[in-house]
């Protein structure tokens, strides 16, 4: 495996204080896999969260479906002109570190080249509707490439089933070419993450994931194309 682990995700987790934990766990809590579910926290307010977060679900759904779509993300205007990306190939192996130019441009650009929903979901921080894609059933070798500028976001080695219908990942694919910020939108405490080239919104990371990094990369699949590798 080429990704550093797990040191590599715990530098990126953000550990959560007990407000922000109840709060993550609201929005998780539609989209928890049995599986993963063993995690040592209180059964009882487990128990209490699942109504909330059907309605962290019922949420996410609407987003796509309001005239107005959320306003979540970074502006643009805070991007640098240049970042250190790492470049990949199309089945996953790690080339070089380049600095790239930004890639920034305006809402009508963006509009031209981008699906309605692709659009909405990484210029204007929306969710799309669970289920709706090809991608998150996706498992065969290769990449998750931005939808917005290429840039290599995940490998699908790192794909895993969350059973929440929006393709989730233990890990990005480098460290470099991801950017994790806090999102307090809709009054919870998130970490969204963005393309680190174009300020792309992709989706969040949650910290109740599968080993080795225990983290839970919820992703939209209409932020991303999958380049199948060789
Ligand atoms: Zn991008």
């Amino acid at each position: 495996m080429l990704l550093n682990l797990p040191d590599f995700g715990r530098r990126l987790l953000r550990l959560p204080s007990r407000a922000e934990e109840v709060g993550s766990l609201e929005v998780n809590m539609f989209s928890l896999n049995r599986k993963y579910d063993q995690l040592p926290r209180a059964t009882g307010r487990r128990s209490f969260l699942i109504g909330a977060g059907a309605a962290a679900a019922g949420l996410a759904y609407a987003y796509l479906h309001r005239s107005e779509p959320a306003h979540a993300a970074a502006p643009t205007a805070d991007l640098p002109n240049k970042v250190s990306i790492v470049e990949f190939s199309d089945s996953g192996q790690r080339k070089t570190l380049v600095c790239v130019a930004t890639v920034i441009k305006t809402e009508d650009e963006w509009r031209k080249q981008l699906s309605p929903d692709s659009f909405e979901v990484t210029r204007h921080a929306a969710t799309e509707r669970p289920y709706t894609n090809e991608n998150p059933n996706e498992h065969a070798n290769g990449v998750f490439r931005c939808i917005c500028c290429d840039t290599a976001l995940f490998d699908s080695r790192t794909k895993f089933e969350s059973g929440t219908g929006w393709p989730s990942f233990w890990a990005p694919i480098a460290e470099e070419n991801i950017l994790e910020t806090t999102d307090n939108s809709f009054g919870m405490a998130r970490t969204a993450v963005s393309c680190r080239r174009c300020d792309a919104h992709l989706g969040h990371v949650f910290d109740d994931g599968p080993p080795p990094t225990g983290l839970r990369y919820c992703m939209n699949s209409v932020a991303m194309r999958f380049a199948r590798g060789s």
